[in-house]
């Protein structure tokens, strides 16, 4: 792709009402296999410890298929994120977009919940409640350029932005411009023309079009933490910069800091969330 096509699918991409441009997502329809996961602070996969794991394609930086590549994505997301990279890649340099983590099995989510849980609260998922582990999300990195045309258009190739800033007290996670989900293009298509919805509240408002598992079947304690006896509610308490809550039952915690924000108190509800300093 040309430079000046970039740029015109970059204005393009500002209008909420524009036609797909067939150079951007080609004629592929980006589809997803029904029922989507849905993965929370308190919901799990449907196998929290991955005991059937999806159907995965092993790919390069890129999402090519590759035998020796560094990375694995579910079957139906790997054409999809291959065909948006391509897309960004064109526009040169500064829009070059890489991979720097995909699925993860229980035991690396694990190991990365012990790592981050105490230095950066909000960071990673509880072992069984990750879309890494699904195989459905993937953390890009991007040059300087990449982001904006991410925020624009990726929903034409299926992947939404699952952690946007300012709403961090609903999905239970800091906002986290590097990671996108694949659901395929008719809910991405879905929640682009319903801004500043996430795919946790389309999955409140639609509980029947997500599968999640109780966690009953996870092995690990750290993937569940009840509410009960630590004194936390759904409406959040300060802890310095950090909000810490009750969510659906499970003890969450989000470092507001992560996100340029502040935890801000509110009196009148004797609540607290991430909001401007
Ligand atoms: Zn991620």
């Amino acid at each position: 792709m040309r430079i000046e096509t970039l740029a015109l699918l970059l204005i393009a991409g500002a209008g909420a009402a524009c036609a797909v441009d067939p150079s951007a997502a080609g004629t592929t329809t980006f589809d997803s296999t029904l029922p989507l996961v849905w993965v929370d602070p308190a919901r799990c996969l449907p196998s929290c410890t991955h005991t059937d794991e999806p159907d995965l394609r092993t790919v390069d930086s890129s999402a090519r298929l590759a035998d020796d590549g560094a990375f694995q994505l579910r079957a139906d997301a790997q054409p999809a994120l291959a065909a948006l990279i391509a897309a960004v890649d064109a526009g040169g340099p500064s829009f070059a977009v890489t991979i720097g983590s995909a699925h993860r099995t229980y035991e690396q989510q694990s190991s990365l919940w012990d790592q981050l849980v105490d230095t950066e609260p909000g960071r990673a998922a509880r072992p069984g409640h990750s879309e890494h582990e699904a195989g459905l999300a993937v953390d890009l990195d991007f040059g300087p350029d990449a982001a904006d045309w991410l925020t624009a258009n990726a929903w034409r190739y299926g992947f939404v932005l699952s952690y946007p800033q300012y709403k961090e007290k609903t999905t239970g996670f800091r906002f986290e411009p590097w990671h996108y989900s694949f659901v395929g293009v008719a809910v991405a298509a879905d929640l682009h023309n319903r801004p500043g919805l996430t795919l946790e509240e389309w999955f409140r408002a639609m509980p029947g079009r997500g599968v999640s598992g109780d966690c009953s079947d996870c092995t690990l304690p750290s993937s569940h933490e009840d509410c009960a006896g630590l004194a936390l509610s759904p409406s959040g308490i300060c802890r310095g910069t950090v909000v810490d809550w009750c969510f659906d039952g499970t003890a969450t915690a989000v470092d507001c800091a992560a996100s340029s924000l502040a935890c801000v108190p509110d009196a009148a509800t004797a609540s607290a969330s991430c909001g401007d300093p």
